[in-house]
């Protein structure tokens, strides 16, 4: 996603660029081929690889030293191997070795360019220095450039390879020219990670509409502000018990011999399963809650210490953290505003007097003695802590009046026939400075409009 930002940092515009995912039916043939050019670029990376951990000892070694006792000395004035130097050298190489020559040029250069980018970064963040690339371990192919549309009737035309089945179960929208291929090899199969790109430039969506804040737990996966709650999944934990298998199964093989491959395979496939699941699921869950609201308020809790902590398991298996991308992405697509806050204490407070109300886990309703809220009616503890979320969202993010008129035409372009579906429900708009009663009002008409389920 390219990203124009002004002086103050403000992203104003964005050209588009999307990445569909589509599945791959290569033949025979072509499996065996995308196999031989996937060892290839594997052997070419673990060599760039090598030389630059030969360049880097050789810098680190005393001057005074012999290659045979110490580091492989290289002299002096040998050029540090960069990106260009090591790509330079490849036609040399394709002379060589003719297997490099079998791959495409441009799918080796982005091979290498790969590991210059994780040595980039390796810089950046000053941990995570790349890694020899086992065997097996390559597992895609990025091809960089299109002069044409490769796609027609079910197939896309890739360079060496011919024709190749795709699932185009979602089309290529109008005005989008294909900009990347990258073909991917996982254990249900071979994927298409197509980049499309379009110069049109969309409004970055602002706070407008109907506000809900959404809270995420195990108990229940989400619940909205508006009342609305949806249970708990286990994605990993449904599928434990035929993993266990599995593994035994694969425990129990020769390693290295044809029935563990086969074993090892049926154990990858079943983790890609589980994946594949989890991510269909928050897509839907996503869409959904986009639905619902024209103003996402999420957590900015970080749901790595939360993973370390009580349930670990059960978290990472929950993927908010993915949750929370996907939500972000699909609302920036579907122009909803979608944002985080500060998350601390949320379920500690009233969100109606935004006094603190002390609760223990156990504690799943929300009752504040202070001003009766949960008292008649029974609120559930995540309702209550989205609410307070929403209060939140609405305090740090207030749309001045020009604002919110570019966010009454963007929901007025865009999303028309679902301001008909929502007709019933009023828009909640956005308080005064200070004026604490008008949200406590406006969070107590929530509850009364929308009565907890509980
Ligand atoms: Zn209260």
């Amino acid at each position: 996603m390219l990203q124009n930002k002004d002086f103050d940092g403000n992203i104003n515009f964005m050209a588009l660029t999307l990445n569909y995912t589509y599945r791959l039916y290569p033949d025979h043939s072509q499996v065996e081929l995308l196999n031989e050019w996937l060892e290839t670029c594997r052997i070419s990376y673990n060599y760039a690889l090598r030389e630059l951990k030969d360049w880097i000892a050789s810098r680190k070694c005393p001057i005074d030293r012999c290659s045979l006792e110490s580091e492989y000395i290289m002299s002096a004035d040998y050029p540090f191997p960069g990106y260009h130097q090591q790509q330079n050298n490849l036609p040399a190489a394709k002379k060589k070795f003719p297997l490099l020559a079998a791959v495409p040029s441009q799918v080796l250069q982005t091979n290498i360019r790969r590991l210059h980018d994780a040595i980039d970064f390796f810089l950046l963040r000053g941990y995570g220095f790349p890694r020899f690339k086992k065997y097996g371990q390559m597992k895609s192919l990025l091809f960089p450039q299109f002069r044409s549309n490769p796609l027609s009737d079910w197939q896309i035309k890739l360079p060496k390879l011919g024709r190749v089945q795709i699932n185009l179960h979602r089309p290529i929208p109008e005005g989008f020219a294909i900009k990347q291929v990258r073909v991917i090899k996982k254990a249900k199969g071979w994927f298409a990670i197509i980049s499309i790109q379009s110069d049109i430039e969309i409004p970055h969506p602002i706070p407008h509409g109907h506000c809900i804040g959404v809270d995420v737990g195990l108990l229940s996966y989400c619940a909205t502000s508006d009342s609305f709650v949806e249970p708990g999944r286990k994605f990993f934990k449904t599928l434990h018990r035929r993993l266990e298998v599995l593994q035994r199964r694969l425990s129990k093989k020769q390693k290295r011999s044809l029935n563990y491959e086969k074993a090892r395979k049926k154990v990858e496939a079943l983790h890609n399963h589980i994946a594949f699941k989890r991510k269909d699921y928050q897509f839907k869950l996503a869409h959904k809650l986009c639905e619902m609201a024209d103003t996402i308020f999420l957590e900015d809790i970080d749901f790595r210490i939360m993973a370390k902590g009580f349930l670990g398991k059960h978290t990472i298996d929950a993927g908010f953290g993915q949750f929370r991308s996907i939500l972000k992405y699909v609302g920036w697509r579907s122009g909803k505003f979608v944002a985080e806050v500060d998350h601390r204490g949320s379920s500690q407070i009233c969100p109606n007097c935004r006094a603190e109300v002390r609760k223990e886990l156990s504690d799943r309703y929300h009752i504040c003695s202070l001003c009766g809220y949960g008292v008649d009616i029974q609120i559930n503890r995540d309702i209550a802590s989205a609410q307070e979320l929403c209060n939140r969202g609405l305090e740090t993010y207030r749309g001045t009046p020009e604002k919110q008129e570019i966010g009454s035409q963007v929901v007025l372009s865009g999303n028309l026939v679902l301001d008909k579906w929502r007709s019933g429900a009023t828009p909640l708009g956005f308080p005064e400075h200070g004026n604490a009663h008008q949200e406590r009002g406006a969070s107590s008409n929530r509850e009364v409009r929308s009565p907890s389920p509980f």
